[in-house]
């Protein structure tokens, strides 16, 4: 048999219950819990400072927690340090060991579990040819450029086997159309390795694209959890529909079916919608919109204020009667200046 077969990844499901870690006064994580499924993609989102770097490097055993469990296949692994959790790391700035040829930065996780010789040889091999970087087994990261050499760092995550894969921002130092490509490598070598990860970004279209759900966090709680499709379309509350894609987020009061806004718009919705007490706000998504050129049935006026091309559609800012500000997104054509029709249909109210 050989090597690249002979291992039994275990499916790993990850559990964190109530998890708290302070850094002397700060409290970094406020009591975090999530359920992360076996060979799941799962991804940590949220501006920086939220929290996701620490709940991370808490799953990998870098940071003791304060209080609360991390389970492995329900086992509590909270205390035990990352080279007793059979995890492997991916860093953001590589943390590639520079006097080490590519081999030897790869092999290094098994050496020090005494693999033999041709163990090593055939593992490294496979963990080389699973990131397409067959035959650089003699170079050195310096003659690398930062994606290679990140790809060598997934390598030697992968090569010990192990039962989760952690990545904390692996593609941040990379250009932009790197970052699209080798995204694209991560999430195929997680699924035809069928490993549980659990994936670090700040960047919302990155984590829409590559996970199968994403816990979107800030100051050091989870306010959502679910598929990117779920985050995008119903978000729970302000914070989260602001943060994941472009959006329409009025403030102002309902009043039977209408939404009153603050600057003075007059905004009909499609539902009655019943009064609250102490204000609101209209969400909805600038390509929801229903719009026209002609009036339409419902509709309100709105002046095509500005037009910014974004390729394949254009995102226009509307001004409505009154002064509200809106975003629309379309590949139908306006100028600035042109008086538009346009109906709210699709929104949340919060
Ligand atoms: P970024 O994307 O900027 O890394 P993040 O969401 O990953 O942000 P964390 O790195 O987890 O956030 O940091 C959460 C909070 O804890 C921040 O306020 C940060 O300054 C603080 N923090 C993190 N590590 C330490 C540390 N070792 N000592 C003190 N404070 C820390």
């Amino acid at each position: 048999m050989k090597v690249s077969d002979s291992h039994e990844r275990r499916s790993t499901t990850v559990t964190i219950e109530d998890l708290v870690k302070k850094f002397g006064s700060l409290q970094a994580l406020k009591g975090v819990s999530l359920d992360i499924h076996e060979k799941e993609f799962f991804t940590l989102l949220g501006p920086s400072g939220c929290g996701k770097t620490t709940l991370l490097r808490s799953i990998a055993g870098f940071e003791k927690p304060n209080s609360g469990r991390i389970l492995f296949n329900g086992i509590n692994t909270t205390e035990l340090p990352p080279w007793e959790k059979n995890i492997g790391f991916v860093f953001q700035n590589y943390a590639l060991w520079p006097n080490k040829t590519v081999f030897q930065n790869v092999s290094y996780g098994l050496e020090l579990r005494k693999k033999s010789k041709d163990y090593i040889n055939e593992k490294v091999q496979w963990a080389l040819a699973m990131v397409e970087l067959t035959g650089v087994e003699k170079k050195y990261p310096e003659e690398m450029s930062g994606g290679q050499q990140q790809r060598v760092a997934i390598a030697r995550a992968l090569v010990i086997d192990p039962d989760i894969l952690l990545l904390d921002e692996p593609l941040s130092n990379l250009d932009a159309k790197l970052r699209i490509s080798l995204r694209k490598q991560i999430r195929q070598i997680q699924k035809a390795l069928g490993i549980t990860a659990v994936y670090v970004t700040h960047d919302q279209e990155e984590a829409l694209e590559i996970s199968d759900r994403i816990a979107v966090m800030n100051n050091g709680v989870v306010l959502q959890v679910g598929r990117p499709d779920e985050i995008y379309r119903n978000p729970k509350d302000i914070f989260v529909a602001d943060f994941i894609g472009k959006a329409n987020l009025i403030e102002g009061n309902l009043d039977d079916g209408i939404f009153l806004s603050a600057a003075g718009s007059r905004i009909p919705l499609s539902k009655f919608v019943k009064s609250q007490q102490g204000g609101a706000v209209l969400f909805t998504r600038p390509e929801l919109l229903v719009h026209d050129s002609v009036p339409i049935d419902g509709g309100i006026p709105a002046i095509v204020s500005e037009r910014f091309y974004l390729g394949n559609i254009s995102r226009y800012s509307l001004e409505l009667d009154g002064g509200s500000q809106m975003l629309l997104e379309t590949n139908k054509e306006y100028k600035s200046g042109d008086t538009i029709y346009i109906k709210v249909e699709k929104y949340e109210i919060f």
